[in-house]
């Protein structure tokens, strides 16, 4: 039987739709506007792109968007500095330096200078530990989002076997985290693991985050499972190109229960989380109830 397509695109409309509502009572009730600052750094096109679409969807919410477009060649102090100024500019609740940054920047150490209460993508080191112990944190909008739609799907996810392929502190790492606080049983897989197919085919649950086109073909689903594919891959095709998950949606949407689109599953709910984000930062730096 084919498998229901889990319509992120949807999805991540109605989130965005009461962030736009909490963004709203924030400004009736206390005069307050959320506000997101986006570092890019460099000239990268795909970066371009989702910083773009970030800036349109904040403003789109009603928050306010800020943009610090630096060149490739910036010198760390000088990102640092920009990213002191943020940490102490109180209109700003959410700080994202959008990444990979070029090679001559310590990333890690960019990362860990965003005021942790600021940091809505919850790379800082702070989160990810408070992330790692159960604790209240900022947690990393792609896995956020996902978790989200497996909760939409299944409701209770405990005693799920959940496979996460790609152990990357973005996304593989905390999504095994987060599949962890909601009770499932968790495999990590990497490059490394021995005969993959056999650890999918356990699954009930698996999160595709690897980076490889269509690697992984249907006949390591296991029948009714709900796939969750995180991979943005261009590939050509002909004369053009066109975007693929880390997942044969063909195949695989024939013994999935579930599977996400790409385009159209996970990517729109990363945005729709980075802007929930936003929110949370905003009420928590304001000491009022967060939402949801
Ligand atoms: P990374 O390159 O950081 O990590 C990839 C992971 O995949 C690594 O852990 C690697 O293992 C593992 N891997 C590589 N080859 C294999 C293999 N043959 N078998 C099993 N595991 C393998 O990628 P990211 O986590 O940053 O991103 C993963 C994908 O998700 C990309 O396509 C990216 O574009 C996409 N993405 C999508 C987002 C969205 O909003 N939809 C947001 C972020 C990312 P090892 O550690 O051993 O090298």
């Amino acid at each position: 039987m084919a498998a229901t397509i889990i319509d992120g695109k949807a999805f991540a409309a109605t989130v965005r739709e009461k962030v736009a509502g909490h963004v709203a009572r924030l400004e009736a009730d206390h005069g307050i506007t959320p506000g997101l600052a986006v570092v890019l750094v460099g000239e990268d096109p795909a970066s371009q792109v989702y910083v773009r679409s970030k800036g349109k969807m904040t403003r789109e919410v009603g928050m306010k968007s800020v943009e610090h477009k630096l060149p490739a060649t910036v010198e760390q102090q000088a990102l640092l500095e920009l990213i002191d100024r943020l940490n102490n500019d109180p209109e700003i609740h959410g700080i994202l330096v959008q990444l990979p940054l070029p090679d001559h920047l310590d990333e890690q150490r960019v990362v860990n200078s965003v005021s942790p209460a600021k940091d809505v993508d919850g790379f800082h080191i702070s989160n990810v530990g408070l992330l790692g112990t159960g604790q209240k944190s900022m947690v990393p909008c792609t896995p956020l989002g996902c978790l989200m739609m497996l909760r939409e799907q299944h409701g209770d996810l405990s005693g799920m076997n959940a496979v996460v392929i790609g152990r990357s502190n973005i996304v593989g790492k905390p999504m095994a985290q987060l599949l962890l606080g909601d009770s499932c049983t968790v495999t990590i897989a990497h490059s490394r693991t021995r005969d993959l197919p056999d650890v999918v085919r356990r699954a009930d649950i698996v999160v595709a985050a690897v980076g490889r086109p269509e690697m992984v073909p249907g006949d390591w689903i296991k029948e009714g499972a709900t796939v969750i594919d995180v991979g943005i891959n261009r590939i050509e095709v002909g004369e053009k190109t066109k975007l693929v998950g880390d997942v044969d949606f063909e195949s695989a949407s024939q013994r999935a229960g579930a599977i996400t689109p790409v385009p159209g599953g996970v990517g729109p709910m990363t945005i729709a989380c980075l802007l929930a984000n936003t929110v949370t930062a905003c009420c928590r730096a304001n000491g009022l109830d967060e939402p949801e």
